[in-house]
């Protein structure tokens, strides 16, 4: 007679603590198989890259142990999760698959219908757990927020005290980081993953860095440090929202008195972007299209047929001659991070001055993001490049980001070494410097450092002057109206201002 096993299916969840899946099947009575499934077809997606997977294993390495310290060792299997479950289903009789809902992409959405036709045919139980702040089936927007805070405020899952082992079931081999399944070569360096790093980075940013946070925010170079940086543990799951939430709130209660007006600040403002990571990945969830679908319909068709590949090309490697930009994005393609600020401002310039697809300049920055996370991406991408009709135009100018955020140039010179003879009066727009200047500072424009693709105040114009003819079109505003009916931020003003031809385009930015 085969061995009556439950499985526990770990997707992006990749912890055992607060994690309601290994908690239930851990009290069934029932040996348990823990599996992760390296899905080929999912890695030749293209948001997919090998700097996710090289975070994963880091990830599973050490949930691997944790499963081993529970009695019973990680499964990894390469292939079709479908498959691989009927693999399994030869030799033993699974009882009830125990997972977390997924909020992921199309992609990972198909998969999941698939399994859930397969457990069905097969007579096997699948038991979904809700997962982070998403609310699965959502009837009205309005309630969402009090259902999201009620789960986070919950006492967190306990950590299951042991798994029942099953009897012979080779454990397999987390792939390597250098596999080829997992794309090609990533030209930089990954954040460490893994539950130790991930409880070593949140520690560190409640004791320490969070101090200096709102302060240090936005400024590319020291965001690095004074951000929590916990994004990709929260996107690959190493740590639950609600972990984090609770480790705020026990923190809130150590401060001491001298430091508690900046720290609650800082507290508050970090708590406010959890609930933002919850409120987009919602989005998501209710509208599973946004992934590759404007979500104002009107603004479909805009830019799709005036893509221009060399623009891309230069702005996905750096080379726009704006020397900011240049500079964030070579920091984000090599270190997989960037703060929020030069990612909008990224985009920004990508989807109003190149006039460039979000679809396209999404799927690049999906690749060099280590914390990729579908819900939030698609959202942002498409809030800055304008295309929700809910959100207030935010068009960023790279010259301004430049004196503000690197008065002194030194980030440029960091990242783009071909401008560092340049002085800090031209290190901005190195293009405004005479062909004399040029040549003493090592740098000839359109020779050793590119001269600007567009310029920007034409390239601007030209932008709002296209979107503003959309946002005119007849039936915009009611349209608009819907679409913050299913997905806008509740935090809007209650008073709704009365519609005119244009008044969309006065919505406020409040996402
Ligand atoms: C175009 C664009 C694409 C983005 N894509 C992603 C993505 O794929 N994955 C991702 O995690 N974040 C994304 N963000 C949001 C944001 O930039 C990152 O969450 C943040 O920079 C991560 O660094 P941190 O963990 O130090 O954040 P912190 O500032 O310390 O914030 C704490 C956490 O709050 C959440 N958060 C912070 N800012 C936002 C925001 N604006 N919206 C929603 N949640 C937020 C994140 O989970 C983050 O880890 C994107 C932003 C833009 C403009």
């Amino acid at each position: 007679m085969k061995q009556k096993v439950n499985i526990v299916w770990f997707k992006r969840d990749l912890r055992v603590h607060d994690h309601a899946p290994i908690f239930e099947a851990s009290l069934s009575g029932l040996p348990v198989i823990p599996i992760y499934v390296v899905e080929p077809d999912y890695w030749a997606q293209p948001f997919a890259s090998r700097r996710h997977w090289c975070f994963i294993n880091d990830c599973l390495v050490e949930l691997n142990d944790e499963c081993i310290a529970l009695g019973q060792a990680l499964v990894i299997r390469v292939g079709e999760v479908t498959r691989v479950f009927a693999e399994i289903l030869e030799n033993f009789d699974i009882h009830t698959v125990f997972a977390h809902e997924e909020t992921g992409n199309a992609w990972t959405f198909e998969r999941d219908k698939s399994v859930i036709k397969w457990c069905r045919i097969h007579q096997v139980n699948l038991k979904e757990f809700p997962n982070n702040g998403v609310v699965r089936k959502l009837s009205n927007r309005d309630d969402w927020s009090k259902f999201r805070n009620m789960r986070m405020a919950s006492p967190l899952v306990p950590t299951p005290k042991k798994l029942i082992p099953v009897e012979a079931l080779p454990a397999g081999i987390v792939p390597e980081k250098d596999d080829t399944l997992f794309g090609s070569k990533v030209p930089g360096i990954t954040q460490k993953g893994g539950r130790v790093a991930a409880l070593e980075t949140l520690n560190s940013f409640l004791v320490e860095r969070g101090r200096e946070y709102l302060y240090r925010l936005s400024a590319p170079g020291p965001s690095e440090k004074y951000c929590s940086r916990l994004s990709s543990h929260l996107t690959w799951g190493s740590l639950s929202v609600r972990e984090v939430v609770h480790a705020v709130k026990h923190r809130r209660g150590s401060i001491l008195d001298g430091e508690a007006k900046s720290w609650r600040r800082n507290l508050s403002a970090f708590n406010s972007r959890l609930s933002w990571r919850c409120h987009f990945n919602q989005k998501l969830e209710d509208q599973p299209s946004i992934e590759y679908q404007c979500m104002h319909p009107a603004f479909e068709g805009m830019r799709e047929q005036q893509f221009n590949e060399i623009y891309f090309k230069a702005w996905s490697e750096g080379r726009t001659g704006y020397p900011f930009i240049d500079a964030c994005m070579r920091n984000l393609v090599h270190d997989g991070w960037i703060t929020f600020r030069m990612r909008a401002m990224l985009v920004s310039f990508a989807s109003y001055h190149l006039w460039l697809d979000w679809r396209k300049t999404g799927y690049h920055l999906a690749r060099v993001f280590t914390d990729y996370e579908p819900g939030i991406h698609y959202s942002q991408l498409q809030m800055q490049s304008g295309v929700t009709g809910i959100n207030t135009l935010r068009i960023y100018n790279p010259i301004k980001q430049s004196q503000e955020h690197d008065p002194s140039g030194d980030y440029i010179k960091k990242w783009v070494p071909e401008l560092s003879d340049v002085s800090e009066t031209w290190i901005h727009e190195p293009w405004l410097m005479t062909k004399e200047l040029q040549k003493k500072s090592n740098c000839v424009i359109g020779q050793d450092y590119p001269a600007p693709l567009v310029d920007h105040s034409s390239a601007i114009k030209e932008a709002r002057a296209k979107i503003g003819v959309i946002r005119r079109l007849k039936g915009f505003k009611e349209q608009a109206d819907k679409v913050y009916e299913k997905l806008g931020s509740r935090k809007r003003p209650t008073t709704k201002k009365k519609s005119t031809s244009n008044s969309s385009v006065q919505l406020r930015l409040l996402d």
